[in-house]
């Protein structure tokens, strides 16, 4: 059944692999094979051979989707496997599905041959063709591709921050972001003159899908319950208000964001830091770093040291999350204090 449609499958991906010449050709089951796989990313199922060289890193532009141009049946996304694990496939994509399995042909992080620029783009390709009528777009087993197809596009749009639009080929030349046909990256780039998914191929439905599996995502890191505020994280929270964030009096990515960002663009505020932070350690607040500020830090580490039950040497080391911030953070406060 498969095997009879390879032909039609070759012309398919194997124009992609004639036109894709301007992208290098350094390309080998070994550096397939090199890479690994992204966070939530799911298995291989059977390495693809071709890959370009150079790294498909976010931030990603686009889920492409493809028709594989054979009938959509049972043990297709396997074929479509084994056909572009082969020297002479001249083609390649990330994905593949059909009515009852997903294919994972090439590592989201490399860059698959499949729409041309293919970097940044993930390519899905579903067991159907571009000649697809709405009816048949519309039988069971068709349906049964498209929602695998939706659940993995949602997953990258997930995992990628990619918004569920669909992009026309203005869009893609404009740099928007989102989901898309071959036939409009062909439109855009004009690399190749492939026009699958197809004239009738269900955009709004198959967005819905995807909005409707990307709604079913749970977030991937439910916030944690805050802890309470322990008596030496006024030192912390002193910090934090010299940053702009929320004086929680626990340190954690917003405030090192927060600090970041202040020694980036407003050096000057440093001072303002350092004179929060001296108002808080009770020494005067001229915003200049110096030994009796030292010290008066030392003692207030040395406090919030044994308000948290630690060894109270005042040297705030890598025991805590919050004891290294804070030890980042005078060490940023010095680097400020020196420049004025
Ligand atoms: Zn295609």
């Amino acid at each position: 059944m498969f095997a009879a449609d390879l032909g039609v499958l070759d012309r398919h991906v194997g124009l992609e692999g004639r036109v894709i010449t301007p992208l290098r050709r350094r390309d080998s089951l070994i550096l397939a094979e090199s890479v690994s796989a992204l966070a939530g990313e799911p298995p291989i199922t059977r390495q693809a051979y071709h890959v370009s060289a150079g790294a498909n890193e976010p931030p990603l532009h686009r889920v492409v989707i493809h028709t594989a141009e054979c009938d959509c049946a049972p043990g297709a996304a396997t074929g479509i496997g084994n056909y572009f694990a082969q020297a002479s496939s001249g083609g390649s994509a990330q994905y593949g599905v059909d009515p009852d399995a997903e294919g994972h042909y090439v590592h989201e992080a490399a860059i698959a041959w499949h729409a041309p620029p293919n970097q940044f783009s993930i390519g899905v390709e579903i067991a159907g063709r571009a000649a697809f009528t709405s009816a048949q777009w519309a039988s069971a087993p068709v349906q049964a591709a498209l929602t695998r197809a939706a659940a993995r596009t949602a997953d990258l749009c997930h995992r990628y921050g990619l918004p569920v639009v669909w992009l026309s080929a203005a869009d893609l030349l404009a740099g928007r972001r989102g989901i898309t046909g071959h036939v409009c990256v062909s439109r855009a780039w004009h690399q190749t003159d492939h026009t699958d998914p197809g004239p009738n191929f269900p955009v709004v439905a198959f967005l819905q899908l995807v909005q409707a599996y990307l709604h079913a995502i749970p977030a991937p890191h439910p916030a944690p319950h805050p802890p309470a505020p322990r008596p030496g994280n006024t030192l912390v929270q002193a910090l934090q208000r010299a940053a702009h964030v929320a004086a929680t009096g626990h340190w954690d990515r917003a405030s090192d964001v927060a600090f970041a960002r202040l020694r980036d663009t407003h050096p000057a505020s440093g001072a303002t830091a350092v004179r929060a932070l001296q108002r808080q350690v009770g020494v005067t607040a001229d915003g200049i770093w110096g030994p009796i500020t030292d010290r008066a830090v030392h003692g207030a580490i040395v406090a919030l040291q044994k308000a948290l039950h630690q060894v109270a040497d005042g040297i705030w080391g890598p025991h805590t999350q919050a004891a290294f911030a804070v030890a980042r953070a005078k060490l940023y406060l010095r680097s400020v204090v020196r420049r004025r």
